[in-house]
């Protein structure tokens, strides 16, 4: 008799992306708007949806592309996000996430600002993987 395993979900459970392992950071995902932080990096006012823990890790990776500040707080900054298309970027279940180690996280953005924080994100990955791996040579 083959065994069932009553207590996995079913696999259509998840809609839109990949099942990410982190619990924190699927449930920031579909909670949404309750669970929105603001990325500053630069100029740019980007909400962000994420666990902290991920969002955290999201931030360091940026900020090796930056010597400006880069920073994540839990409340709508004073000034507002400054770029109208931005303001009026949602996020759906359909949105690619940026998946992060262990977990993933969503910029509610429009999509020329997701693409400059993406590519941030990526130059900073090649960064610190390149520190990575000078590291692993000279030994
Ligand atoms: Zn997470
Ligand atoms: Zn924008």
């Amino acid at each position: 008799m083959p065994p069932v395993d009553a207590t996995r979900p079913a696999p259509n459970d998840v809609q839109g992306h990949p099942p990410i392992q982190c619990e924190d950071c699927e449930s920031a995902l579909h909670s949404r708007d309750d669970s929105v932080s603001f990325l500053l990096l630069d100029q740019l006012t980007i909400p962000i949806i994420g666990c902290g823990n991920h969002v955290d890790q999201f931030v360091s990776i940026c900020e090796l592309t930056t010597t400006g500040r880069v920073d994540v707080i839990e409340h709508r900054p004073a000034g507002g996000i400054r770029c109208p298309s931005c303001q009026l970027a949602h996020y759906n279940l359909h949105q690619p996430v940026i998946p992060i180690q262990t977990g993933a996280v969503a910029l509610m953005a429009c999509s020329q600002h997701q693409t400059e924080v993406l590519n941030r994100f990526q130059s900073g990955l090649e960064t610190q993987q390149q520190l990575t791996s000078s590291i692993d040579t000279s030994l």
